[in-house]
């Protein structure tokens, strides 16, 4: 089974690929986990990539990409994956299907986690953070942090507009995956503005149809 969880930040995409991933037994791949996987394995491609963000410069595509199928060709991915953050452009969509068809597997279920603007922006207002340790509080009514015992407070103004900023990025270069996905029988969009729980039984649930529905 090869899954694409998409969606946009704040969406909590991140949780459920890694719980749909846990309950089926499927490595969770996102990026960021694969590149400091890779760093810490000297992997050259990922050091170039290191050095390039350290000099605060953008890593490519090719490099991505690159990193990305080298952590395809490990052997536990033989049972598929459900890949979180990947991927993030059209440019890397096409290179992922062109590794699958070299892999000879798939086929990829792709499944947006569709969740309205407004209430990204209603998510993020209501979040706090730990005015000591920067943790999040996520959606507890505590009042101190759970970790440190600090003083949990609102976002600033500028985390919120941090946190525009990459729903900004988000409509602009990955919009158009979806749409580069969007005519295949095998995706799928899930309403991610209900209780989690919801999300996650509904997710299961289409992810089996199009799993069945095939090529
Ligand atoms: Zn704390």
């Amino acid at each position: 089974m090869h899954v694409i969880m998409m969606g946009p930040p704040g969406a909590g995409k991140g949780r459920q690929a890694g719980r749909f991933a846990r309950e089926r037994g499927l490595p969770k791949i996102s990026t960021g986990d694969i590149l400091r996987e890779a760093i810490k394995e000297q992997n050259p491609t990922a050091l170039a990539a290191k050095a390039r963000m350290d000099r605060g410069e953008l890593v490519d595509d090719a490099m991505i990409i690159k990193i990305v199928a080298d952590r395809l060709a490990k052997p536990d991915v033989q049972v598929g994956f459900v890949l979180d953050g990947f991927p993030r452009t059209v440019a890397q969509a096409q290179a992922l299907d062109e590794l699958m068809e070299r892999m000879e597997s798939g086929p990829l279920i792709v499944v947006d986690v569709a969740v309205p603007e407004q209430e990204l922006v209603r998510r993020l207002a209501s979040r706090r953070i730990c005015s000591v340790c920067g943790t999040n509080a996520g959606p507890s009514d505590a009042a101190t942090c759970a970790k440190c015992s600090g003083e949990l407070v609102q976002r600033t103004d500028d985390d919120q507009g941090v946190v525009l900023e990459r729903l900004k990025v988000y409509q602009q270069s990955t919009r158009p995956v979806l749409d580069y996905y969007r005519e295949r029988p095998t995706f799928r969009v899930v309403n991610g503005a209900q209780p989690p729980e919801r999300v996650a039984s509904e997710l299961n649930a289409m992810i089996d149809d199009a799993a069945a529905a095939k090529r």
